[in-house]
């Protein structure tokens, strides 16, 4: 949408039509009280390309079409993204993914035995960082190689596929020979040449949100992923930056049903790392399903207090159980049964 200046006169509404026109646009020159509008129906790129904002009269280039292209639902003939990962299918009205694990992998025992409990309570898939985006340069990085392997003789024991953060184009042979899903943390949300790397990768990908972007540059960040050719990516709400201090971060709800209605690729919900407090994560896990996520991914420890990395917000491993259950209900009431495979373990 062309915004003309209220003293744009026939001349310089003409000017603009021409030029318009020679992208091919369909142009239609609305008359306003004030000033004039000039709509041009076609591909912005072309129209960006032209200048206008420097021709004469011309007083805004406002862009209507939305600025993702692949992950918007409004793509022709898209229907919403459905996709397994080892047998557990993401996405569509039908199931509940529950992923959870440990934030970080910290040793072998600790990360099977938070395996076999997460497994056994029903969870879709482990999660479990080796590579460790961390604040401080000075803390825990995480195992790197070794943890991954750790990880991958997690998925050996109990059968779940992996879910492990990608953060440095370096790692990727190994991440691509260990994970079943690559995350893509929130610090890294719009590190495009890592999302194209992991878009080449031809895994499943979690997409989160970044600490301080809107859904739009989170779509667009999807679109890096999708541009490469793949398909299979989830996206994940956190929690974001806002003035309240008093969780970690701010869940932002609205953004499932927002997203749902804007993209078609799924929604999961991290309440753990957006809440920052154990205690609000089962109240927020209902509510994201209540809300229409596809999933959950959930931070959880043996002993929490032992742990080296955001043991306050990690569910106690005896507890978890508990917590699958009541969340399934939750679930359930949303017309989703738990996303299991369906094949032999
Ligand atoms: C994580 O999942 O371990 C993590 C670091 O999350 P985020 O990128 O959302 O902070
Ligand atoms: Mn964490």
């Amino acid at each position: 949408m062309i915004v003309m200046t209220p003293e744009a006169g026939e001349a310089e509404i003409a000017a603009v039509r021409k030029r318009l026109e020679t992208t091919g646009v369909h142009v239609l020159v609305l008359p306003g009280e004030l000033t004039t509008a000039i709509g041009a129906i076609g591909d912005p790129e072309g129209v960006r390309e032209l200048g206008l904002e420097g021709m004469a009269g011309v007083d805004r280039v406002v862009p209507i079409s939305r600025p993702y292209k692949l992950a918007s639902s409004e793509l022709a003939h898209h229907e919403p993204t459905v996709f397994e990962v080892a047998g557990r299918v993401v996405g569509g009205e039908q199931t509940f993914c529950l992923i959870a694990g440990p934030c970080t992998v910290e040793s072998r025992e600790q990360t099977l035995d938070v395996a076999r409990t997460v497994a056994a309570a029903g969870a879709s898939m482990l999660r479990g960082g080796a590579f460790k985006p961390r604040t401080s340069p000075f803390a825990f990085k995480g195992l790197g190689v070794a943890g991954l392997e750790i990880l991958a003789e997690a998925r050996a024991q109990t059968g779940l596929p992996v879910v492990t953060e990608f953060l440095d184009t370096n790692h990727a042979d190994a991440i691509a020979q260990h994970a079943d899903v690559v995350q893509i943390g929130a610090r890294n949300m719009q590190n495009y040449a890592l999302l194209e790397v992991a878009g080449r990768m031809r895994k499943p990908v979690l997409l989160k949100r970044g600490l301080s972007s809107s859904l739009d540059e989170l779509l667009m960040a999807a679109d890096y992923i999708l541009k490469e050719g793949n398909e299979r990516v989830m996206l994940c709400e956190r929690g974001i930056r806002t003035f309240e201090t008093a969780t970690r971060f701010t869940l932002d709800l609205s953004a499932v049903p927002w997203l749902k209605l804007h993209t078609h690729l799924p929604v999961i919900v991290d309440p753990s790392h957006a809440s920052g407090d154990r205690r609000l994560v089962e109240p927020l896990a209902r509510a994201a399903a209540a809300v229409g996520a596809d999933g959950i991914i959930v931070e959880v420890h043996e002993d929490p207090d032992e742990a080296l990395c955001d043991g306050p917000q990690a569910l106690y491993a005896r507890d978890f159980a508990g917590f699958a259950d009541r969340v399934t209900a939750h679930a359930a009431l949303a017309g989703r049964r738990l996303s299991q495979t369906s094949r032999a373990p």
